[in-house]
């Protein structure tokens, strides 16, 4: 097997699997992402989500409600799919190429993981008996992230004749929508207004502005004919561009044409059509090959920062590789955007940011790529104001609630039980944030941004909360466990407000100790009393347990209601969410996804081990995993109680979620929570890695069938490569000085190597 290319050999071409690739083989890098949508289209009666995205970039979109109550949004953000460059049409004396008409002799379709490229190449026979291969390379550049590549080649095999391209520039395009399923837009709606269209040096420009948000977006799309000397002709008809070339070619001969899209926004550049135009010409510069070069190159430095490897399991070691390439285009690079739950592949949940990105996807980036990791942060700190004002939308005097899912900030769940209602996604910025600092030791970055944040979400809590016979209780919240919604005392979200308040004391006191509190007192009003209310809460959270059972509750009222049959329920009924109204769901102890055991993972080290377990086994019967961001933890704290083999089980559901689509609906979208939950099933789960304020832990087991693994992580300046085999453990220090690392519980040295 091939351990650098993920690849198709022919390919179905029915619609479902069309419209799956189209999300598997896309190209993003942070900034824009393009669906791998066939050049030539598909037949007519053919779905396709055709889509072009730039990362942070939306429309706003009204939200109606039947029954519109106080703080309810009345509009929302939605990522919007902004042009589309991907079309080239192929005449051979007239006879269009197409896949769906004549034969398929050979089809193949692959992404390579270090060329940071995918590919699809089909041996096709015309109805008319002509042969052609077409090869097609795309890539979205990680050096200039306005760029999009389609090289397109035409290799004749036995033809001889007239060929004709016509490749487009479409401006006005559409979002995809289905009104039957909740989780993308319900209704096609027309976000683009064309503001300015011209054939520039015959570059194709587009500009259009967005219906409602006030943003402008311009495309600019070049056509290079490297193999002829004949040029494109390009007409403009309203914001549609089409350029058509005309060439005669012998039979073995080669075509080759290379598109250049540049994409830019308004958003990021005060004149998004100069920037485009910019962009264009630098991309034209230089010829493809330096591009490709370039993207060699930052591929190569991922793979020698993440250094994964899995022995003896070449599958899931293809499928871990594949997620973290898909992490890594995912995540933007700026503090405008962030990583929406789908990454730049799809529409589903309408481009926008979750609690996804702060406990699944930033360890991946705070472990191998902390400067991203603080973009991603800084991205929160820019939402900061969006995130006060919507905690006084929801009722509160003081602090910040961020919301549950935005791109600009403010509020787009239009249903709060399971959107608004989810505080703990302050609790999950924190944490991160702290993972963050542990992990970097970037006390600047606290100092200028961090504890602010902390602060201020913590600050939340004191008005959500209350004193009750001297515990401090949370009530009307949800907890990460969508079918079981507004509940008193969710155990993780008092866990996780309870890191949140502690740390923001302790923070706010060495910021006293180092003489800089003065200025976040000045900015934000910092009392003495407060920081002491925050500690004395945090003390007395309150966190449901239920005796007889000796297990943690969900929250004060889970265990008391009946249990869901799930052994009966027919597999048709999931997930659950499509099949049941949510009221009746709420009335059974029944988990949409990981909610105490997520607790487990992130807060586990005060708990105790018996009744995590305990815990643990209760909760697993009764969990559907109908969420994707479940199977990896259960995986890691599988991992944590020492249960090896169900810890391989749930990785492997995990590591392949979007490979094998087995939610059924990665034509939405990758699930870009589980792709960092699969790399955190390797690094915390079997490798037992856990980062503490001022200690770093390993515990590596080997699961069953594998041989070994490694893989390297950044701490506090310094590279560790770990490497696990079946007998031993090899620490090295690739970069930086020694330090004490934690091993099994034991203290050793790390200076150059250690085998425990
Ligand atoms: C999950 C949430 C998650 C969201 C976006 C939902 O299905 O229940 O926890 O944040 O998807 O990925």
């Amino acid at each position: 097997m091939e351990k650098w290319i993920y690849k198709i050999e022919s390919p179905e071409l029915d619609n479902q699997t069309c419209l799956f690739h189209e999300t598997l083989f896309h190209n993003a890098n942070g900034y824009i992402g393009i669906r791998a949508c066939p050049e030539e289209g598909y037949p007519e009666d053919y779905q396709t989500i055709r889509g072009t995205y730039i990362n942070g970039f939306y429309d706003l979109v009204e939200v109606k409600h039947a029954e519109k109550l106080y703080g309810f949004i009345s509009e929302k953000q939605a990522m919007i799919n902004v042009a589309d460059t991907q079309t080239i049409e192929v005449y051979l004396d007239g006879e269009r190429f197409s896949p769906f008409a004549g034969e398929v002799l050979a089809h193949q379709r692959w992404l390579d993981l270090k060329a940071g490229t995918t590919g699809r190449s089909v041996y096709w026979r015309s109805p008319q008996g002509k042969e052609v291969k077409i090869s097609v390379t795309r890539m979205a550049s990680h050096e200039l992230r306005n760029l999009f590549v389609i090289d397109y080649q035409i290799e004749s095999i036995n033809f001889s004749g007239e060929v004709r391209i016509v490749s487009k520039h479409q401006g006005l395009v559409h979002n995809f929508f289905d009104a039957n399923d909740p989780r993308v837009a319900d209704e096609r709606r027309d976000h683009l207004v064309p503001a300015s269209g011209e054939i520039r040096e015959g570059a194709s420009v587009l500009v259009s502005d967005t219906a409602r948000s006030q943003l402008q977006v311009a495309s600019a799309v070049q056509n290079v004919l490297t193999s002829h000397a004949a040029d494109f002709s390009t007409e403009l008809t309203g914001h549609l561009a089409v350029s058509t070339a005309l060439l005669e070619v012998e039979k073995g001969e080669r075509i080759r044409l290379v598109k250049y899209s540049v994409f830019a926004d308004s958003i990021r550049a005060a004149d998004c059509k100069k920037e485009a135009i910019s962009a264009l010409e630098r991309a034209l510069s230089q010829p493809i090959d330096y591009w490709y070069e370039r993207q060699r190159e930052i591929m190569a430095a991922l793979w020698d920062q993440t250094r994964i490897e899995i022995d003896g399991d070449p599958e899931n070691a293809l499928a871990l590789r594949y997620n973290i390439y898909q992490l890594f285009q995912s995540a933007g690079r700026d503090h405008f955007g962030n990583v929406p739950a789908k990454g730049l592949s799809g529409e589903g949940y309408e481009g926008h940011y979750f609690w996804d990105t702060e406990i699944y996807i930033q360890p991946f980036f705070i472990l191998n790529f902390p400067e991203i990791a603080k973009e991603l942060l800084s991205y929160r700190y820019r939402i900061l104001d969006a995130a006060r004002e919507h905690a006084r939308i929801m009722g509160h005097r003081q602090g910040a609630l961020y919301a549950w899912r935005t791109i600009a900030g403010s509020e787009c769940s239009g249903y709060y039980p399971s959107g608004s209602a989810q505080y703990h996604i302050n609790g999950a910025v924190a944490w991160s944030l702290l993972l963050y600092y542990f992990t970097t030791d970037d006390w600047d970055f606290m100092v200028e941004k961090g504890a602010e944040i902390l602060i201020e979400t913590a600050r939340l809590w004191l008005d959500v909360g209350h004193f009750h016979a001297g515990k401090f209780h949370i009530h009307a919240v949800s907890g990460p466990d969508e079918y079981t919604c507004v509940v008193n005392n969710n155990f993780y979200t008092n866990l996780s407000a309870q890191n949140n308040l502690r740390w923001a004391a302790k923070i706010y006191r060495q910021l006293q100790d180092a003489g800089l509190a003065e200025e976040l007192t000045r900015r934000i009003g910092v009392t003495e009393q407060e920081i002491a209310e925050f500690e004395r809460a945090a003390e007395n959270m309150y966190l449901p347990y239920d005796e007889k059972l000796g297990i943690h509750a969900q929250d004060d009222s889970f265990l008391t209601k009946p249990v869901w049959d799930l052994e009966n329920t027919p597999e048709d009924k999931f997930p659950l969410l499509l099949n049941f109204h949510p009221l009746y769901l709420y009335r059974y102890q029944v988990l949409k996804q990981a909610d105490t055991v997520l607790a487990y993972f992130l807060y586990g080290d005060r708990l105790e081990e018996e009744v995590m377990r305990r815990s643990y086994d209760y909760y697993e019967k009764i969990t559907t995993h109908d969420s994707s961001l479940s199977a990896c933890v259960y995986s890691i704290v599988a991992a944590q109680l020492g249960l090896i083999d169900k810890a391989a089980y749930y990785f492997g559901d995990s590591a392949k979620l979007d490979l094998l689509d087995t939610h059924g609906n990665t034509k939405d979208g990758l699930h870009t929570a589980n792709l960092g939950g699969s790399y955190m099933a390797v690094v915390f789960g079997f490798g037992g890695l856990r980062i503490r304020e001022d200690r770093i832990d390993f515990n590596p087991q080997v699961p069953p069938g594998w041989t070994g693994y490694h893989f390297q992580i950044r701490y506090r300046g310094r590279k560790i490569l770990v490497d696990v085999n079946q007998d031993r453990c090899h620490f090295t220090l690739t970069e930086g000085v020694p330090l004490l690392i934690h091993v099994r519980g034991q203290s050793y040295l790390l200076g150059d190597t250690l085998v425990v």
